[in-house]
């Protein structure tokens, strides 16, 4: 479903992406661990376009993401088409980005309605089933600020999920949580992989990745160092590099 192919990216003098390939199947959860710094969230801003790669290639479900091609060169695609393409892909961040003005319901609801032009009920009657699926029917009235850090992020993966996205990219959901709070968000994206959705999450929590992941992949200094099975990555490193990393987060 995703194909990444030689990605690069630099910022100023600092080359934050230096190459990168990488591969999810449909239905895969593909862990992203690594360092602070060493390019995670760049690369995932990739995935949809939030970042525009210097070179190489992103493909998602067939289609170049941001770019068409004629005669071997690269042309960006107008902002509604990137938008549209957007809208395929959920992102949840790790600082909730909810509306403050817009209870739980309203910002599951508001792409949909603003994007895909449903109906409110329409959108209303999705949305409450979203809610309810992350276990947040009863505060759809809420506002972001009555709600705990850890609702905050169910209701952000609820609205992330709004648009009927094929693939769903997290950015360390969980890291902004209290610590009692970080099950819950856990346990909606356990349910959410169990279902069979493609999922990119970069993480910092191991255990997630070892029992959800279908692969890990390692990133240190803008490559992915090492990929593979939760069990290899985590359990058999084969690089110097990755086991240093297990050594201070395990
Ligand atoms: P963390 O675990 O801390 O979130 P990360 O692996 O997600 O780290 P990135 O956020 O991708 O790392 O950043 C990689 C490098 O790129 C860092 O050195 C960062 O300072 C730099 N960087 C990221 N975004 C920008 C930007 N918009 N402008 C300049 N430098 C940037
Ligand atoms: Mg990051």
């Amino acid at each position: 479903l995703v194909r990444l192919r030689g990605i690069r990216k630099r910022f100023g003098s600092h080359e934050v992406l230096r190459g990168v390939d990488l591969d999810v199947q449909p239905g895969e959860v593909m862990c992203l661990i690594g360092a602070s710094g060493s390019g995670k969230s760049t690369l995932l801003r990739c995935v949809n376009h939030l970042e525009t790669p210097d070179s190489g290639r992103v493909v998602v479900d067939g289609d170049l993401v941001g770019y068409t091609e004629r005669d071997g060169k690269l042309y960006e695609l107008p902002e509604r088409q990137i938008r549209a393409q957007r809208a395929r892909i959920g992102m949840v961040f790790q600082h909730f980005h909810l509306f403050p003005h817009l209870t739980a319901l309203e910002n599951v609801r508001e792409a949909p309605m603003r994007v895909h032009r449903h109906s409110k009920a329409t959108a209303t009657a999705t949305a409450l089933d979203l809610l309810d699926r992350v276990g947040l029917a009863a505060k759809a009235d809420a506002y972001p600020r009555h709600l705990s850090g850890g609702q905050q992020q169910r209701v952000a993966i609820a609205r992330g999920l709004a648009m009927r996205p094929q693939l769903m990219l997290f950015d360390e959901p969980t890291s902004a949580l209290d610590p009692e709070l970080v099950g819950e968000v856990l346990d909606v994206m356990r349910d959410l992989a169990a279902q069979g959705m493609t999922m990119i999450v970069v993480t910092h929590e191991m255990g997630f990745a070892r029992e959800v992941a279908s692969q890990v992949a390692f990133m240190s200094d803008g490559q992915i160092v090492e990929r593979g099975t939760p069990a290899d990555v985590l359990g058999r490193p084969a690089h110097e590099r990755t086991r240093s990393f297990l050594s201070k987060v395990l």
